[in-house]
């Protein structure tokens, strides 16, 4: 790769290729805004050029024995292991994570790809009970050819390793579009995939902005599966545009997390996990929680907690481990976290703590007495920011944290199962914690929303399940 330059490539049938028109885009560090450096701008050219090769190397690749799948995949994961401290610096400075951040990224995906290895020996039919004398029947599971990969900025690594991982797992080649705002982390990954001796075109990124080159990345004929995790507004089109080419997809999008905190809640433990809900990485985590509702015997207790917690959080150099806030990664998303605030604060909304900015960097933010009518109440503000509403009951917070258009993550903390397994049951959310934070992931699960969080599941078993299909076989015997 050519790094000298600092102007980074597209990965396309193994080969590192500058856009086919010569264009670059230019990467900032949020931190300071500083130019972190330069990559190719794609064009449909070049899409269509990803395209062709990934189709090309999945004639060979389908045929691969799960044991060389195996071996690609873990050898990914030890090179990762050598490179992790170029891994853990991308992360910092493309992105601006904080290193406990950048470390649990790092480590999450280390288990991601090495789940995914897990996955080669797993893809697996069934035999089926036949009416027909003498006729075996059975299922088998086959590739679907090429999968298109589109993952967002805030997490690269974690949704890098997980779809890129478990499409290559079971027999699928990808074409990767990475966000605008972390395409270096990406073609870092491909400089490992390609070391590991993955085969040519099995494996391409294409850098650029999704808004000029994904819709002929998800509309093309030759892709045969989408994987898109971002925001809502572009998982509605993407999902548009596959329904009309009857194209599968799994959509991971927004959320609005709501964590109920009832009044037997063990608060010393719920404390810490309740800051980590919503603080880590400064807010920029879809399953953040950014609705809290608390019984009001303990509603003025949790809220002077929670001050005091919020108000000591670590903001200083993102390489120190006790740093937490993290900068904002753009000015639109400044501006959306800005537009926030001073909306509910304009419409009477209490700031009980942070609310101001050091640089990028929004200050961990709660509010207090916020209304229907505030901006805050029910849409993604996807930063340092959350709401905190008194309830009079476990019936009427399970009610308005099920009132929401989202259902991503959620929380309750209480020391009453059946109430607990309750909330589980009745929650609208495609994932529930009980006495443990709405940010929570790991490999085998199945991870997701529902609504407008998304549609469909990721993790081995669900990615496996997705970018799969069944084929029916009979033999007359
Ligand atoms: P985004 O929607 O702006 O961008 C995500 C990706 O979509 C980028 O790679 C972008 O280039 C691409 N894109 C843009 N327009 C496209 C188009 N027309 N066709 C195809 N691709 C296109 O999101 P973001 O700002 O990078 O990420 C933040 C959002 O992602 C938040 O809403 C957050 O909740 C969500 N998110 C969800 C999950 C989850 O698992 N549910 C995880 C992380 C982030």
């Amino acid at each position: 790769m050519d790094t000298t330059t600092k102007t980074l490539q597209h990965y396309i049938g193994g080969n590192w290729v500058h856009a086919k028109d010569g264009a670059t885009l230019d990467v900032f560090n949020p931190l300071d805004d500083s130019l972190y450096l330069r990559a190719a701008k794609g064009s449909r050219q070049d899409v269509q050029s990803a395209v062709a090769e990934a189709k090309t190397a999945f004639a060979d690749y389908r045929e691969t024995l799960p044991k060389e799948r195996e071996r690609w995949l873990l050898r990914i994961a030890e090179i990762m292991e050598e490179r992790k401290a170029e891994l853990l610096d991308c992360l910092i400075d493309e992105i601006g994570s904080p290193i406990q951040k950048a470390m649990f990224e790092f480590e999450k995906g280390l288990t991601m790809i090495r789940a995914a290895a897990g996955l080669c020996r797993n893809v697996r039919g069934e035999t089926i009970p036949s009416d027909a004398p003498g006729k075996f029947s059975m299922s088998v599971r086959e590739p679907l050819g090429v999968v298109a990969v589109i993952t967002p900025f805030n997490v690269p690594l974690i949704k890098t390793t997980r779809l890129v991982a478990n499409a290559l797992a079971v027999g699928n080649t990808v074409v990767h579009l990475p966000s605008e705002m972390a395409p270096h982390l990406t073609l870092l990954f491909a400089q490992i995939v390609a070391d590991a001796g993955m085969p040519a075109g099995v494996y391409n990124v294409v850098t650029g902005y999704g808004h000029e080159i994904g819709d002929d990345l998800t509309s093309h004929k030759d892709v045969k599966f989408v994987t898109f995790t971002g925001s809502t507004v572009v998982g509605q089109h993407i999902s548009e545009i596959c329904a009309k080419n009857k194209t599968p997809n799994t959509l991971e999008l927004g959320g609005k997390s709501p964590t109920v905190v009832l009044a037997d809640a063990d608060l010393d433990k719920a404390m810490p996990l309740a800051a980590r809900s919503i603080f880590m990485f400064g807010g920029q985590a879809c399953i953040g929680t950014s609705r809290f509702y608390v019984e009001r015997p303990i509603y003025d207790e949790f809220v002077k907690r929670f001050a005091m917690i919020a108000s000591k959080i670590g903001m200083g150099d993102l390489r120190d481990p006790n740093t937490v806030i993290a900068p904002i990664i753009s000015d639109r998303q400044r501006q959306r976290i800005k537009d926030h605030i001073e909306d509910a604060k304009a419409k009477g909304a209490t700031v009980v703590t942070g609310g101001e900015w050091d640089g990028n960097r929004c200050q961990p933010t709660l509010l207090t007495d916020v209304s229907e009518d505030m901006t805050v109440c029910r849409t993604e503000t996807f930063g340092p920011v959350t709401s905190i509403y008194p309830i009079d009951s476990y019936e009427q917070g399970l009610a308005m944290a099920n009132d929401t258009e989202y259902g991503l993550s959620s929380a309750i903390f209480t020391k009453n199962i059946d109430t607990a397994f309750h909330f589980a049951r009745n929650i609208n959310a495609g994932m529930c914690h009980i006495n443990g934070p709405t940010i929570h992931d790991e490999a085998h699960v199945p991870f997701g929303g529902n609504g407008e969080s998304g549609v469909g599941r990721e993790g081995t078993d669900a990615d496996m399940e997705a970018m799969t299909e069944l084929k029916w076989i009979t033999v007359q015997l």
